[in-house]
């Protein structure tokens, strides 16, 4: 089982690509460049697991369902918490906006099917991993994931500024294979990560601080494309090693 990067980014400028993972080939982990999935990839998979409703986070979402609708034969079920899909129900697939795909039926079944993920439970997830969700510090009905699989954990902190739980019941699981952090603006811009309820590199370090883990990879995305200079620097200054979590970037569960 892995995470790989489709797309990491927290905005759209040239050559960037919005935040969507494959959790192995039949999970996204958000959908906010999942068009960019060639078809034959796309048709394998079951759930589209949500982080939260922000449209860098859903935006190929209603893309992709518009593309299977002539081919596909079972629905796509998109998960994440009651709030956030709520807000994708009523703003985005609501018959105005896009097409409601949860009334267009293929072979009586429909193309899309929504459902909640309760948090703080272990949840089964097509391909032998499971997730838990955990509320996280930021707005749209947003969730931070633990994954496990083979015993294994990865932590995804999804968008989120400075927040407790996440890191509370991580350390439960004892040493994760990795932690993937948001890192969204650099330092200087400190007051906008915290109005906006993001991370900049020190607050990055302070969250990371509460997690007791060693020997983990850490990985860092969702940069704003304008910042992105500016934060790796920064990035670089801290005590501890981090990498990009840059599109095509493979992380097993080990
Ligand atoms: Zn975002
Ligand atoms: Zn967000």
């Amino acid at each position: 089982m892995y995470i790989e990067a489709v797309g990491s980014s927290g905005s759209k400028n040239t050559d960037c690509k919005l935040v969507c993972m494959k959790l192995g080939n039949r999970v996204l982990i958000d959908a906010g460049s999942a068009a960019l999935i060639p078809d034959d990839e796309l048709d394998l998979v079951d759930v589209v697991l949500l982080t939260h409703a922000h449209l860098d986070h859903i935006l190929d979402l209603g893309f992709i369902l518009d593309s299977m609708v002539s081919r596909r034969t079972r629905p796509l079920v998109v998960m994440g918490s009651e709030a956030c899909l709520g807000i994708v129900k009523k703003h985005y697939m609501n018959g105005l906006l896009w097409p409601d795909f949860s009334k267009i039926r293929v072979n009586s079944k429909p193309i899309l099917e929504y459902r909640v993920i309760a948090d703080e439970v272990w949840t089964d997830l097509p391909g032998d991993v499971e997730c838990m969700s955990v509320p996280v510090n930021h707005p749209a009905g947003a969730r931070g994931f633990l994954f496990r699989s083979n015993g294994k954990t990865i932590v995804y902190s999804g968008d989120t500024g400075p927040t407790e739980k996440l890191w509370k019941i991580a350390r439960e699981y004892g040493e994760p294979s990795a932690v993937i952090i948001e890192v969204s603006f650099p330092n200087s811009k400190r007051h906008i990560a915290m109005a906006s309820d993001h991370l900049c590199p020190a607050l990055a370090d302070d969250e990371l601080s509460k997690l007791d883990y060693k020997n983990a990879d850490t990985y860092v995305f969702h940069m704003k494309p304008w910042f992105a200079e500016k934060i790796i620097k920064e990035l670089d200054l801290l005590n501890r090693t981090v990498t990009l979590l840059k599109p095509g970037k493979r992380i097993e569960f080990i």
